[in-house]
């Protein structure tokens, strides 16, 4: 792997960080008026010693913060990341063993207090906004998949701040966070995947105490890492067997109350733990309201876990980019470097515009989010009624909007992800087929993207509901495109594409029966994705100061828009067909 420091390296992410996010707008979001500097203020509590009392401080923090992440993902631990994938994992007698070198570079990260990035400062945590997060995701991912989630899963219990009362938050958080625990998610079952409403697994409550029994598959670092502590967040049936998704809770089960009953052997990410995992009357705590599990819980687990797949593809992408630009210019065919034989070009220039479209669209998800979620979690502290905050036009528009873009940044990430490691390959030819070069695990690390965390067919279900009614009729999201057009003068090809998108929605909704409506639908997300980042690229040229910046992405937002109008033109296509 490449060793340098993985943000100061990234021109894009520098330029993304530098000039093209708005900070002011996430700040105000994530800070209010700046309460936990004050609150540090008048109470010293070491917690919130780092808390920013303006803009400057908070974007120079966030600086600092992405730095170090890209200090030690790209100079401490890629190094070692080979050997992470060919040492692998061992397991006897319910015990994981990582690879030695990789538990002593996650004890460092946590000895740096780098992981618990989501949470907030009272708890323990570094106090991020969501973009934040999914920037310095982006940074570790890079470096490595399984390192990324053996350093970071503790961020899965982000959700708690959203759904448990202040005596759980205050007694459970900082014992995860300074314990130095693994999180898992304990949704999967061998029997149940994407279908989560029909788990089996039963929580029972005697004597006044909860637990749980049943099997759970797939379950990523649920040993913890080399005898450090782990805990899962289990879903589980509190209703009858017929319950479906509202008889569904949510659960806390510590490691030591569980049985590891073996791990996958699997094609990729080798040194992360793909655990199955039995409980057998394990005593757990019910997290928030009985009921609420898979509805609510999951569904806001599953939007984090969304944006974390999202910055896995980009990360995982930019990785493949930055090994094949190296090699191709290295690497001397017919008396010239790779990278001026115009094929190889070809691959290398479209790899590097669709990672930033990547970037762009993971951005913009996160800040969707950062856009609702911190209001109405200040709202709900303060005491004020749920539904109340739900009320909120400006929660209710920025959450409709965010329930559109986190699966679509999900679905779009993941599947393009796969497509440049597959360009990688061909880049090094012969030497990527082979383990000697870095881009083969690479290639056989990013297929988990579409997979994990709800496949990219779940996301394409998940998104199609919001997006088509924003475009062919009402709705948030079509709302909010409609305002971005109007804030830029769009190219007379982002005008274009916007009009086929227009007629893709009308078509798809027009289709005869809901099978064929599920058939087609990925046809509207991925050409919806594909505009929203066209939209994306011609907002940031208005912000861009340097001519020859400007000029570059100008010619890069046309190529890309002209491969979108290629894919508009194989969707209309299908879709008219099938009308007449
Ligand atoms: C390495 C790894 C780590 C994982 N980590 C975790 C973890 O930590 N916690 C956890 O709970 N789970 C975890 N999982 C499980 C993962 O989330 C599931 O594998 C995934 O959600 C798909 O479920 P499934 O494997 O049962 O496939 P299935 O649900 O059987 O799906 C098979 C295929 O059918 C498609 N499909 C199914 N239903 C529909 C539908 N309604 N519409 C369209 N297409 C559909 C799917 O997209 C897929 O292509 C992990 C899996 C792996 C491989």
């Amino acid at each position: 792997m490449i060793q340098s420091n993985y943000f100061e390296d990234n021109e894009d992410l520098i330029l993304q960080f530098d000039e093209l996010i708005d900070w002011q707008e996430i700040v105000s979001e994530y800070e209010g008026d700046f309460s936990d500097a004050k609150l540090y203020l008048s109470t010293q509590n070491p917690n919130l010693q780092m808390a920013p009392s303006n803009l400057g401080e908070a974007i120079d923090y966030y600086r600092e913060i992405l730095n170090s992440y890209g200090e030690m993902a790209g100079m401490e631990v890629s190094p070692y990341v080979a050997s992470f994938d060919s040492e692998g994992l061992q397991f006897k007698d319910g015990v994981v063993t990582h690879p030695q070198k990789m538990a002593d570079l996650v004890d460092a990260f946590h000895s740096a207090g780098l992981p618990p990035a989501g949470f907030l400062r009272k708890f323990g945590g570094l106090g991020l906004p969501h973009t934040i997060k999914g920037l310095l995701l982006e940074i570790i991912y890079r470096c490595d998949t399984s390192f990324a989630i053996a350093m970071g899963s503790i961020n899965l219990a982000t959700i708690l701040q959203d759904i448990c009362d202040e005596e759980q938050k205050n007694r459970i958080l900082p014992k995860l966070i300074n314990e130095r625990y693994s999180v898992t998610m304990g949704l999967s079952e061998p029997d149940f995947g994407s279908d989560l409403s029909s788990v089996k697994t039963r929580a029972e409550f005697k004597d006044g105490k909860w637990y749980i029994t049943g099997t759970k598959r797939f379950q990523t670092l649920a040993c913890g890492v080399n005898g450090a502590p782990s805990a899962t967040l289990c879903l589980a049936r509190t209703g009858s067997p017929t319950s479906g998704a509202k008889g569904l809770s949510f659960f806390l089960v510590d490691g030591k109350d569980y049985e590891i009953a073996g791990i996958e052997k699997k094609m990729g990410i080798k040194s992360s733990a793909t655990c199955e995992v039995v409980m057998n009357n394990s005593p757990a705590e019910l997290l928030g309201k009985e009921g609420y599990g898979l509805t609510r819980y999951v569904m806001g687990m599953l939007n984090g876990a969304r944006m974390s797949v999202a910055s896995q593809g980009a990360g995982i992408a930019t990785a493949a980019y930055k090994e094949s630009l190296k090699y191709a210019q290295e690497r001397i065919q017919f008396g010239k470097p790779l990278s001026e034989i115009p094929a190889i070009k070809r691959i290398l220039d479209r790899m590097e515009r669709e990672i930033i479209g990547m970037r762009s669209l993971l951005i913009e998800g996160a800040r969707t989010v950062d856009l609702y979620h911190w209001r109405s979690m200040r709202e709900k502290d303060s005491g004020k009624d749920e539904k109340e905050i739900r009320k909120d036009p400006h929660i209710q528009f920025w959450n409709s909007v965010s329930s559109a873009l986190t699966p679509l940044a999900k679905y779009y990430n993941a599947e393009m992800a796969n497509t440049i490691c597959y360009d990688a390959i061909q880049v090094f030819g012969g030497s990527g087929f082979c383990e000697d070069y870095d881009v083969a695990r690479l290639y056989r690390d990013v297929r988990i993207a579409s997979i994990w965390d709800g496949t990219s067919q779940i996301q394409v279900n998940a998104a199609i509901g919001p997006i088509s009614l924003g475009l062919s009729g009402s709705g948030a999201f079509g709302e909010y495109i409609k305002t971005k057009m109007s804030l830029i003068s769009p190219s007379e090809e982002l005008n274009e594409i916007y009009e086929n998108v227009k007629e893709i929605a009308i078509l798809y909704k027009n289709l005869e029966n809901s099978s064929l409506k599920e058939y087609y639908s990925v046809d509207l997300i991925q050409n919806v994705s594909r505009f929203l980042i066209g939209i994306l690229f011609e907002e940031q040229e208005k912000k861009l100061k340097n001519e020859s910046v400007l000029q570059k992405r100008k010619e890069l937002r046309s190529k890309f828009n002209l491969d979108t109008l290629g894919f508009n033109d194989s969707a209309l296509r299908k879709l008219r067909a099938l009308r007449q």
